[in-house]
């Protein structure tokens, strides 16, 4: 992790998430919710059996940008998983969010997924800057829980029974 991966996280108010503090720890003291620690899990499961490696697109945004990003993760001769995260493109928002995580999940929490980044106030998934509320125009501040929405989930199957060209 190099000090763009710093930079990040000081700029998304995540000071804890600098690579000092982050390197060798595990993976899942990182991840929010028991649905997206299954959906890694089953990523994980995917490569370990034989499959070896898998691509995905997913969206890490800040407060103020959409940001488009793909993961490979490749199983190593040594048994170790790699992934690798690169910047795809990113996008201004014309008004800025705030996401923050519910302590407890209520039965009118909103849901975002952990993959696209959309957020569930309703019965569909949208873009939290573009919903507009049945009460307010702007909901600029979000509180969510986290998990993964349908499309994510068939996304990871597609990807996990793709064809790979293995060398
Ligand atoms: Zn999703």
């Amino acid at each position: 992790m190099g000090s763009e991966w710093d930079i990040f996280a000081l700029e998304n108010d995540a000071p804890e998430l600098i690579g000092s503090k982050v390197i060798g720890r595990p993976l899942f003291d990182f991840i929010s919710g028991n649905v997206t620690q299954q959906f890694v899990q089953a990523l994980l499961q995917v490569v370990r059996s034989g499959k070896k490696s898998i691509e995905l697109e997913y969206r890490c945004d800040s407060p103020t940008e959409r940001r488009l990003m793909h993961m490979r993760v490749t199983l190593e001769e040594s048994g170790l998983v790699h992934f690798v995260n690169t910047l795809l493109g990113s996008e201004s928002r014309k008004n800025k969010i705030l996401i923050s995580r519910a302590t407890q999940r209520g039965k009118n929490t909103t849901v975002r997924c952990s993959m696209c980044n959309l957020v569930k106030p309703l019965k569909d998934w949208v873009e939290p800057d573009r919903f507009d509320g049945s009460n307010t125009s702007k909901v600029a501040e979000w509180i969510v829980i986290y998990g993964i929405c349908d499309r994510c989930v068939a996304n990871l199957l597609r990807a996990s029974s793709a064809r790979t060209t293995v060398t």
